[in-house]
């Protein structure tokens, strides 16, 4: 097992020297542990049904450990919906107890019955399209919202920290300010994310094509509530800056850094693991390159081994963060500590 090298920072992030930009270890790990999902929205992205197989609980264990030993200490579970796999549970404690900061995200329909290991968490990230079930569950399906209060409420009861990731889409535009006042009272901070242009074959280039003027509306509208520093909105005001001066809303990523970008560092601080035990450099990545085998040849050569991406720059809201946040960037890291002290 992994030896602790940080005392407990309570509500500070958990970083080490392995986080610095120079130093090519792994710090963050987006572990997608199930390609299972109890819902079919239809603007997801994933192949959520088409594959099959995942690994088993003596092989995440593994897995993690090595992780680890390499410098990770931050993971973010995912899936699919990461409350399908079968060894949740048991997944997360290791995971704390070995000494990772962990996050999951869950569309919130498994909550109540995953308390215990769920209140170990530094955040539970819950989507949330909107506040009535009209909105929400026009794309992620019928009931979809009344089971996702459930489990923020049941979350928020276990004292659980939240976050709800919302995904703007022709149907919620203006359903954020809302969102952000329903996060007042479970005490959440929201990740509003416009919906990308890949997914289910070409429709989404055509969608994205489409709202790109309205979406541009309502990222400008976000930065303007991004001045008021008690706003609840978790990327920074820089992020959405940079997604609304993306300079083509039909694709999301370039093949050169664009202006005011912050170096990309996947493939090297920020890895992506399937949940099949293959590596990659970013989730956007997964389709076009080919994944490095972390159970054949182990955790340490799968990283060294990693394909470095095409693409230099990206429209999506957490990579800018995350990649402003592993460089440093003090825009993000202010915007990080605001976060978490002036919830208003
Ligand atoms: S809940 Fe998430 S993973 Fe499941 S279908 Fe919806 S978007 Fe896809
Ligand atoms: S530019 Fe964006 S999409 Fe491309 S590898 Fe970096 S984070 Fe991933």
């Amino acid at each position: 097992m992994g030896k602790k090298i940080l005392p407990k920072m309570g509500f500070l992030p958990k970083i080490s020297y392995f986080a610095l930009p120079f130093i090519k270890r792994p710090y963050i790990l987006l572990f997608n542990i199930t390609q299972k999902c109890n819902l079919r929205c239809s603007y997801c992205f994933g192949k959520y049904y088409a594959e099959t197989g995942e690994l088993s609980f003596p092989q995440i264990r593994k897995i993690l450990t090595e992780f680890y030993d390499l410098g990770v200490r931050r993971l973010g579970i995912s899936g699919g919906e990461a409350l399908l796999h079968k060894d949740i549970d048991r997944v997360i404690e290791e995971a704390v107890k070995i000494g990772f900061d962990v996050g999951l995200n869950s569309n919130g329909i498994l909550v109540p019955y995953h308390l215990k290991s769920l209140r170990l968490l530094k955040n539970l990230s819950i989507s949330l399209d909107g506040t009535t079930a009209a909105i929400h569950d026009k794309y992620r399906g019928k009931e979809a919202f009344k089971r996702a209060l459930a489990g923020i409420e049941a979350a928020y009861q276990a004292g659980i920290p939240l976050h709800f990731c919302c995904t703007l889409t022709d149907a919620n535009l203006k359903e954020w300010p809302k969102i952000i006042n329903l996060a007042k009272k479970y005490n959440a901070l929201v990740q509003i994310s416009p919906l990308y242009p890949r997914f289910r074959g070409d429709g989404g280039l055509k969608l994205a094509k489409a709202w790109e003027k309205k979406i541009k509306k309502t990222l400008t509208d976000i930065i303007q509530e991004k001045k008021n520093k008690s706003s609840r909105i978790f990327y920074s005001e820089n992020t959405y800056r940079l997604m609304l001066n993306w300079p083509d809303f039909t694709s999301d990523i370039s093949s050169v850094r664009e202006l005011g970008h912050p170096p990309c560092l996947a493939g090297n601080k920020f890895v992506v693991l399937d949940h099949k035990g293959r590596l990659f450099p970013c989730v956007r990545l997964t389709d076009s390159l080919p994944g490095q085998d972390c159970l054949k040849m182990g955790v340490r050569q799968a990283y060294n081994k990693l394909l470095q991406p095409q693409c230099k720059s990206c429209r999506w809201a957490c990579y800018i963060e995350y990649n402003a946040l592993l460089n440093f960037n003090l825009s993000a890291i202010s915007n990080l500590f605001l976060n978490r002290f002036s919830k208003g």
